[in-house]
């Protein structure tokens, strides 16, 4: 194997090992081995509900055998489309344990989107939420799901505010309708009622865990297969680089969405390998975090930028105690100094940083240590056994020497087996045992990176991927837009905000409202474009491809002007 210059080691803190001895085991024996080590400990809080890890290991074995009673194989696909919930991370660890393999699903998605991934992954089983059956019902006769079990947010609560969340819906009219049937459309307690346990499903810690989708490089969602090992070694990989968390019983907030990479192993199986109560959240609200944040007194917070940022926007943030929490890690998108800043002074005292991962590596492959030199506006430095380079984008893929920018490519344990059924787009990302990033950064001579900018066409806003392209697609469809193209342009709070570049048809009149009205019927509302501008032409290559990338820098010079 290449072997490459590390000189990110020497600034790793001294009780960080350089390389680790890895446990190769399916990751429910992260659970197990935490039911064992602290039967009491709660392993969930939510509202009036909470469940120890002694039970919570005993529920997700009843999940497993109730799905294998009802059908499920090992490798079969179950879709998990869900927010934050408890029965979320019970469905999940169910899932897991019959060896089947979880295909986690964005609850916003829109139709086209749950169709290819569903038809993509040949979904068998989907556990779901009630409020989403009205979407999900439509596209049964598109879709390959022989069964789904539907829970609602009541089954996560106990009396009395399970009766009053039933009453609220039933005053309201905001129940869903769902369709019951003994065989196709059952209620999720039929997952975790009864008492029969799951005879282990000989799992491998080679076998795939999830299939977790991604647009990737291209905007075209694929499957990343991850093993169970992968998500394992990167949990022991977060366990080695953060080794001061975990010595005490910890409170993890789950704010980021567990359907997501990023919310599944640093929200959920990591906090679970040690042990810390999970507290999840279903939906973002600034004002509720900083409540549950005084409530549940949670000690580390992942977060992304976005988040952290809308919370100094709550104009009465000083009237909560954020003192409890002592770690905020942040990824998914470059974190602003001065925010960072700002966050550590409201909440006294709780420092945020930096990290970096991507779907394609379970996901984190670098971290700035908690212990020692931590560079504000730096992703840090690569995990144990993360081998890193920064290399030539144009000429064969040479590695490049600090300060120089270049494609970041990556090698280790965490990094995925490939895309699920595409040859093509894996050869793409992953060659001679690298995996080709996508984006654009820098290192200096200490071995902390930066990224600096994406090669890949992506918009990070508000914590969500969204690629241009599928924007563009809708944008073209109108009748009355010759050409279109969105971007990403800089936003304070959001980091990146959509915007979509116009040329109507000849003698067609269109306004800002018909275009944004249009996209809101064909795009989840995060993809939505939030500025319109109307040219007369697009700038182009020499081979008419439009310049996204002009239009970005045209809009970076408008806002440094400013
Ligand atoms: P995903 O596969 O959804 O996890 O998205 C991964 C992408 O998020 C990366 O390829 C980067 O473009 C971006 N990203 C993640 N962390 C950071 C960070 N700390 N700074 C800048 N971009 C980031």
């Amino acid at each position: 194997m290449e072997q490459i210059d590390r000189p990110w080691l020497k600034a790793y803190d001294p009780d960080v090992p350089p390389t680790l001895d890895y446990e190769k085991v399916p990751l429910f024996k992260f659970l197990d081995r935490a039911a064992h080590k602290w039967p009491k400990r709660k392993a969930i809080i939510f509202k009036n509900w909470s469940i120890t890890y002694a039970k919570l290991k005993v529920q997700s074995e009843i999940v497993a055998a109730n799905l294998k009673a009802a059908g499920i194989r090992k490798g079969d696909r179950v879709a998990l489309m869900l927010p934050n919930l408890p029965q979320t991370i019970i469905a999940m660890w169910g899932v897991l344990r019959a060896g089947a393999v979880g295909v986690m699903t964005n609850p916003l998605y829109m139709e086209t989107e749950i169709v290819h991934q569903f038809n993509d992954a040949g979904v068998r089983f989907c556990i779901t939420l009630d409020l989403l059956w009205p979407k999900l019902s439509k596209l049964r006769d598109q879709i390959p799901v022989e069964k789904f079990y539907v829970t609602t947010i009541g089954d996560g609560l106990r009396f009395p505010l399970n009766l009053l969340y039933k009453l609220q819906q039933k005053k309201s009219g905001s129940a869903p309708k769902v369709d019951y049937d003994a065989k196709a459309v059952l209620p999720f307690k039929d997952l975790t009622k009864g008492t029969d346990r799951f005879t282990e499903a000989k799992v491998d810690a080679e076998d795939t865990a999830l299939l977790q989708y991604t647009g990737g490089t291209t905007g075209v969602a694929k499957g990343c297969i991850l093993t169970h090992f992968n998500i394992g070694a990167n949990v022991q990989q977060c366990h080695a680089m953060m080794h001061t968390l975990g010595k005490k019983r910890e409170t993890f907030l789950g704010i980021l969405p567990y359907f997501h990479i990023y919310g599944l192993t640093v929200c959920l199986v990591w906090p679970t390998s040690i042990g810390a109560t999970l507290a999840p959240f279903p939906r973002y609200v600034p004002l509720d975090v900083l409540k549950g944040i005084d409530k549940l007194k949670p000690t580390v917070f992942p977060g992304a930028p976005s988040v952290y940022v809308s919370l100094l926007q709550q104009k009465d943030i000083d009237k909560y105690d954020l003192k409890s929490i002592e770690v905020c890690v942040s990824g998914s998108a470059p974190m602003p100094v001065e925010y960072m800043e700002q966050f550590e002074k409201r909440s006294g005292g709780a420092s945020i940083t930096e990290g970096y991962g991507l779907t394609e590596a379970s996901p984190v492959t670098h971290f700035n240590p908690l212990e020692g030199v931590s560079k504000n506006g730096s992703i840090g430095l690569p995990f144990p056994d993360t081998d890193a380079k920064v290399v030539d984008m144009e000429v064969g893929g040479e590695p490049l020497p600090p300060g120089k920018r270049g494609e970041l490519v990556i090698r280790g344990p965490q990094v995925m087996k490939g895309y699920y059924n595409r040859p093509d787009a894996t050869a793409d990302v992953l060659r001679n045992d690298w995996l080709y990033t996508g984006d654009i950064a820098t290192m200096d001579e200490e071995g902390y990176f930066y990224i600096v900018d994406r090669k890949k066409d992506l918009i990070i806003s508000g914590g969500y991927n969204i690629y241009p392209r599928e924007i563009d697609e809708v944008l073209h469809a109108h009748p009355k837009i010759k050409e279109a193209v969105s971007v990403g342009i800089p936003h304070e709070s959001r980091g990146e905000i959509v915007k979509a570049y116009v040329v109507a048809q000849e003698g067609e009149e269109l306004s800002r409202s018909d275009v944004i009205g249009y996209c809101r019927e064909k795009l989840a509302n995060y993809k939505v474009p939030k500025k319109v501008e109307f040219r007369r032409d697009l700038p182009k290559t020499m081979v008419g491809k439009v310049l996204r990338r002009a239009l970005r820098e045209e809009e970076k010079a408008k806002l440094a002007q400013k």
